[in-house]
């Protein structure tokens, strides 16, 4: 249940009705105006407080924090250079693996001409064997963070434990958790509660209740810039793709769920020739931006070789899907336009 209060707030009557839920035992958080109170449908308000709600929802889902009956507008994060979700398209992009410094500092001059406006790059890498390149730790988020600067980009990078968000938060916009780490609770706690942007990748067999009730363990520790991100599920077949991207994830995500959706089309497809067919489709179902690997040397890549494209074939990839963008949020931002156009189609044929 969802009790929303008028604006301001009667800071006294939400108290007292706190205090009966407690006196009821009832579990309730209370976010921006809005009371949530959990396992109820029903809560007898006397007049005075009546007279302080605006309204009260009685149903919504589990992950309700990153629900649209919480908050039915897109959510709009801001960092240093962009504005993230909305009718905004945010393009990220970089290697896999930050590998050293001169690779990173020409990689984000050239990501940044072809028009992302965040870098990419792990530091800590979850690779499946120890024996692989694990990642420069620190180091690594030091050139990452040197490149972003000099070209005025926002950084984007993974951390596995509590102890790399301590490490990473000073060189770091955008804190990525990768699947593999989407039902790692622990760490959804800690990262909700370090007060930056989250990007929340889709786990190997997430369904999307658990990807938002994934999202909710951030959300609840009081941190409502969350980026959801469709990167491929696991399926039966994949010989010619590494993953399965789900298009339909997409838009029921932007259905579902206020927060911004992108797609990584690289971990989808893990090959560089089918990236740009995924990152059209993502773009078209309704993502709000991509995130991409991209290598100057991608056959020399120290992880995820296949994937990752060149700056040559990264570049035309951003204005394709710029376009394709501009082409989907037609009907989205204009129905007053549309039935305008409609009604004087109408009268011509009069
Ligand atoms: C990555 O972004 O390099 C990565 C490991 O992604 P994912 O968690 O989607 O596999
Ligand atoms: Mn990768």
């Amino acid at each position: 249940m969802i009790i929303q209060f008028k604006q301001p707030v009667n800071q006294a009557i939400m108290q007292e009705i706190l205090r009966k839920l407690k006196e009821a035992h009832y579990h309730g958080i209370l976010v921006k105006h809005h009371l949530v109170i959990f396992d109820v449908d029903h809560l007898d308000l006397n007049q005075r407080e009546q007279a302080a709600v605006a309204q009260v929802i009685t149903k919504q889902p589990r992950y309700v924090l990153g629900s649209r009956v919480f908050q039915p507008e897109d959510t709009i994060i801001r960092t240093a250079h962009n504005q993230i979700g909305g009718a905004n398209f945010t393009v990220m992009a970089g290697p896999c693996s930050v590998e050293n410094q001169a690779m990173i500092t020409e990689l984000a001059a050239k990501v940044k001409t072809a028009g992302a406006t965040v870098i990419r790059g792990g530091a800590f890498k979850p690779r499946t064997s120890p024996y692989d390149f694990q990642g420069l730790g620190e180091t690594g988020l030091r050139y990452l963070r040197a490149a972003a600067d000099e070209q005025g980009l926002d950084v984007i990078t993974e951390v596995m434990s509590e102890a790399e968000i301590g490490i990473a938060a000073p060189y770091t916009d955008i804190f990525q958790i990768g699947a593999r780490n989407m039902q790692n609770f622990d760490l959804l706690k800690a990262v909700g509660k370090a007060g930056k942007p989250v990007a929340l990748k889709r786990g190997l067999a997430a369904t999307i209740d658990e990807m938002l009730n994934a999202a909710e363990y951030i959300a609840a520790q009081g941190n409502l810039q969350i980026i959801l991100v469709e990167r491929g599920i696991r399926s039966f077949d994949s010989t010619y793709t590494r993953n399965v991207l789900d298009v339909g994830a997409i838009a029921v995500l932007r259905k579902l769920s206020h927060y911004p959706v992108i797609v990584d089309p690289s971990h989808a497809s893990g090959h560089a020739d089918l990236v740009a067919s995924l990152a059209k489709a993502g773009v078209a179902a309704g993502a709000q931006g991509m995130l991409v690997e991209v290598h100057q040397d991608p056959a020399k890549a120290l992880s995820d070789a296949a994937q990752q494209l060149t700056p040559a074939a990264f570049a035309p990839l951003v204005q394709q899907v710029q376009q394709i963008h501009a082409l989907v949020q037609e009907p989205m931002q204009g129905p007053a336009n549309s039935t305008s156009v409609m009604k004087k189609n109408v009268e011509a044929h009069d």
